[in-house]
């Protein structure tokens, strides 16, 4: 089976593991990424993500389980803090890990917490998860979205993170929050984690018109495997049958109002339910095998599994 190499987008590993009482080291039956089931997968890297960041208190405990997670010789993983620790990961037995607070809450008005962020690898931050925060507002995941967008200091925010060489996601924001974000953002921006909402009626996937939006920018989207984000017919309900034919629906939509450039993967492993066909990372081979049946080609793989997202981090970080 072709195993082409993958850097995920959004996972919740760093979080799931305590929660789940399992080691990264050793195989587990169940979660969705491990040292073992990540190799099997041929995952290179991901974003491993703080999760969610909505407190000061979620920060500090965020970052000592992350570290404990990245500095343990057992786990075999390397922090990645720059471009070139890429290529470090190539033919090595090491998982490169990058530092992602999903949610910026708890960051104070100075940035003093962003600037030691990036001085402890931090290298993606989404303004908010769910909630609404000092900075924007999140998309609900159901019913009411507030009508609010970014802040004065979320608009300080995005160009401190910007000039610091910190990547900006806009998966979790309400739709005025993006917008705002849009128009400010000097680089590439990328939804780590959602999906088309014209397949999808949900909050938390993107609008015909900011998946062109984000394009614009030459950033990327991450298609989430969270079945409630992929289930057409009843958006937001889990369904575990659901097939690789819905994923690749996503990509097949996404390119052809697009392009090849503007498709990446943000599994959400550890912090989804997912379809069945994709249990865990060690399904990725499968699914590629199942894209080259179906149409897409070896250099379109490449792009999807991993180049895409390798460029936008090129051109955002220092
Ligand atoms: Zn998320």
């Amino acid at each position: 089976m072709t195993k082409f190499p993958v850097i995920d987008g959004h996972i919740d590993t760093a979080t799931k593991i305590l929660k789940q009482n399992r080691a990264f080291s050793e195989r587990s039956k169940i979660g969705h990424c491990d040292y073992p089931r990540m190799r099997e997968g041929n995952v290179q890297a991901a974003l491993f993500a703080i999760y969610p960041v909505v407190t000061i208190d979620h920060l500090i405990k965020g970052l000592d389980l992350w570290f404990k997670m990245v500095t343990d010789p057992n786990n075999h993983l390397l922090q990645v803090k720059n471009i070139n620790d890429f290529s470090k990961l190539k033919d090595s037995m090491q998982i490169g890990a990058i530092l992602h607070f999903e949610g910026a809450g708890g960051i104070d008005d100075d940035f003093n917490l962003l600037r030691i962020g990036y001085h402890l690898g931090l290298r993606c931050i989404s303004l908010t998860w769910a909630n609404t925060n000092k900075f924007g507002t999140g998309a609900r995941f159901i019913k009411h979205q507030k009508k609010s967008g970014l802040t004065d200091n979320g608009r300080e925010l995005i160009f401190e993170a910007q000039s610091l060489g910190i990547t900006i996601d806009v998966s979790h924001l309400n739709d005025p929050s993006f917008w705002d974000l849009h128009e400010i953002a000097k680089k590439p921006i990328i939804a780590t984690h959602s999906n088309a909402r014209s397949l999808t009626n949900h909050p938390r996937n993107l609008t015909d018109n900011q998946i062109k939006a984000i394009q614009e920018k030459k950033g990327t989207i991450g298609i989430n495997f969270s079945t409630a984000f992929l289930n057409a017919e009843n958006p937001g309900k889990q369904d575990p049958n659901l097939g690789f034919d819905v994923i690749k629906d996503q990509m097949d939509y996404l390119i052809n109002l697009t392009d090849i450039n503007t498709v990446a993967i943000g599994s959400d492993y550890d912090g989804t339910s997912v379809p069945d066909s994709l249990k865990d990372c060690s399904t990725f081979p499968a699914f590629w095998e199942y894209l080259l049946e179906h149409g897409y080609s070896e250099q379109d793989i490449n792009k999807i599994s991993h180049e895409n997202l390798l460029r936008v981090f090129k051109k955002t970080w220092k």
